[in-house]
């Protein structure tokens, strides 16, 4: 009697364990997997642009929302849970450093919430090259940053805002994304912000980056990261801008036949800094040579031409520093950023440009 008793309990105990096991498989099956939480900040540019029907000139950029974009790709439900933040909406001609400084600001205070996978930042193209690498320098998160923007405008026949928002946040929310650095998402391209530049007026493929190239591709729901960017960037950056309120002033003087030394002295008398776009591997004229040899602000020296490298070989004055392969407007921002740190020798600033 006993023994059938403990054979109809065990028997109870083995049904219940079963029926529990098979409830907690069914209640798996119905929860599908969390997906990964995306903020995407919009800041203008022609990816929220308005125009004629149809047309992909003469159209107001920044005229759409962020919920707006969000909405032109309802395939991005499956992907990713989406927060969007209007920062500002302007053409990114613009963009300023006041807004620089509330994106850095931004993203590093979302950063800290482990919920969060990473960001999207839309961006007109034209100084796009800018913010990124003033981000690169600047967000302390191993998190994935991407900025991304369009050529034509939302009411364009076949514009291509759409794909690269959803190619965006494909990556930013991919594990293969992760410290890499800030990064452009292009016309199925990634590209590293150091490196990246808008390289067309007009074409969908705006993006490039001269002789390094892409860092990866995207296609559909794969991403693809062939390359790691090896200077220093977000978590290794030095710079921090939490306390900033303002970004020091530096110019950018273009160097041509005949050039005017005048606005070159008037640069220099108005300026924290200056960043000459010298010919080929950064050179000029005699007439600026003598105004340049005797500034006592820190004179950073890029190139007009593409591609190539200027080195401290290159140089034609002792007081300045070379620029090593970055553009003067990337040169630029990192001088502002070096500025920040109180008055720097030629060698410290040498340094900086060597390693960012
Ligand atoms: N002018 C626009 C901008 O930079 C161009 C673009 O977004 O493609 O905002």
């Amino acid at each position: 009697m006993k023994r059938i008793v403990v054979l109809i309990l065990s028997a109870a105990i083995l049904l219940s364990a079963a029926l529990s096991f098979a409830e907690g498989a069914q209640g798996e099956a119905q929860d599908s997997p969390r997906k990964p939480k995306i903020v995407v900040l919009a800041t203008g540019g022609t990816i929220a642009g308005v125009g004629e029907a149809g047309k992909t000139a003469g159209y107001k950029p920044g005229s759409l929302s962020a919920e707006e974009l969000l909405s032109a790709v309802p395939e991005l439900k499956d992907v990713a849970e989406i927060e969007a933040i209007q920062v500002c909406n302007v053409n990114s001609d613009d963009i300023t450093a006041d807004i620089w400084l509330t994106l850095a600001r931004t993203i590093n205070e979302l950063a800290q919430d482990p919920d969060i996978k990473g960001f999207v930042l839309t961006h007109g193209t034209d100084t796009m090259e800018e913010t990124a690498y003033f981000l690169n320098l600047t967000v302390k998160t191993d998190k994935p940053v991407v900025l991304t923007g369009s050529m034509r405008p939302a009411t364009s026949i076949s514009a291509d805002g759409p794909m690269n928002l959803y190619e965006s946040v494909r990556v930013a929310a991919s594990d293969e994304a992760v410290g890499k650095g800030v990064m452009i998402v292009f016309s199925d391209r990634i590209y590293a912000a150091r490196t990246a530049a808008k390289t067309s007026t007009y074409s969908v493929m705006a993006l490039a980056a001269g002789e390094t190239g892409s860092i990866g591709v995207v296609r559909d729901a794969n991403v693809f990261i062939y390359e790691t960017p090896s200077k220093k960037h977000t978590v290794s950056s030095q710079f921090d801008v939490s306390g900033l309120s303002a970004l020091p002033k530096v110019s950018i003087l273009y160097f041509a036949v005949d050039a005017d030394p005048g606005l070159l002295r008037y640069a220099a008398e108005n300026s924290d800094g200056l960043v000459i776009a010298g010919a080929g591997a950064g050179e000029f004229s005699e007439k600026w040579i003598e105004i340049i040899k005797d500034l006592s602000i820190p004179v950073v020296i890029s190139s007009r031409i593409d591609d190539g490298v200027i080195t401290k070989d290159n140089l034609l004055c002792a007081n300045t520093v070379a620029a090593n392969n970055l553009s003067p407007q990337k040169a630029a921002v990192l001088l502002r950023l070096a500025l920040t740190e109180g008055p720097l020798s030629p060698e410290q600033l040498e340094k900086l440009y060597l390693e960012y």
